[in-house]
């Protein structure tokens, strides 16, 4: 199946809390979208991998992805080297997405930065006719995405874009909460964690409302990009700005 965007996180929830928004109004617009989970944040403190595969499960349901996929990377400790950057090609050449969407470029989280880059060398690479893959020992065709766009997750980056999703902000609430034993959920007999506490989830919608305010709207995402965004015409761009 061809996509247009093709989101990937780190970690099952990365996606949630970060670009959930612009997703829901890519497939409101008739898009198709998927998202790709490089690990099954097996580190994380509180529950368990089989948890968290249910929670994304549940998460993909909220945000009526057309794919969901697990890459099952070590969390915390993949790398960006050859055996990595060929998964991450070899699902890139399946999906065929126009638009990848991943981490920012630096974040709290270690492995929010090298996904990052392991996404950015990756899209490069899948794009070189001389890097054979293939899907069930069928040969894939090269692919490289038109563009790749950084979401923004914990640590502030002042963003290049935003992207409006007041209209999305209720089912991007719900996406997060899908994942019942990470966030604002004090029956847990679990440890608190940094974003176990309801000032987590209320940080995500203050985010929001601050990218909002910057283009005069209720919540949106930012976004950044290392391409250069040109338009045709001052007409061509005034039709695109909220
Ligand atoms: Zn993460």
């Amino acid at each position: 199946m061809k996509l247009d965007i093709l989101a990937f996180g780190a970690h099952p929830d990365d996606v949630e809390l970060s670009c959930a928004g612009t997703l829901l109004v890519e497939k409101a617009n008739g898009k198709k979208v998927g998202v790709i989970d490089l690990t099954r944040g097996e580190l994380g403190t509180r529950g368990t991998a089989e948890l968290r595969k249910k929670e994304a499960a549940a998460a993909a349901k909220i945000l009526q992805l057309d794919v969901r996929e697990n890459l099952q990377l070590a969390d915390g400790f993949f790398k960006n080297d050859e055996v990595h950057q060929r998964q991450v090609i070899q699902v890139i050449r399946k999906y065929q997405p126009e638009i990848i969407i991943c981490n920012a470029p630096e974040d709290r989280h270690p492995d929010h930065g090298k996904a990052a880059q392991l996404m950015e060398d990756a899209v490069f690479l899948s794009g070189l006719r001389k890097i054979e893959t293939d899907d069930n020992g069928q040969q894939q065709q090269v692919w490289r995405p038109a563009y790749v766009f950084n979401y923004i997750q914990d640590r502030y980056l002042h963003p290049n874009f935003v992207i409006n999703i007041s209209e999305m902000m209720e089912q991007k609430i719900a996406s997060i909460r899908a994942y019942g034993t990470q966030f604002d959920n004090a029956d847990l007999n679990e440890p608190q964690t940094y974003i176990s506490t309801p000032d987590f989830l209320d940080s995500v919608i203050y985010r929001a409302k601050m990218y909002g305010k910057m283009i005069g709207v209720k919540y949106a995402e930012g976004y950044i990009t290392r391409k250069m965004i040109g338009f045709n015409s001052f007409d061509a761009f005034i039709k695109e700005i909220t």
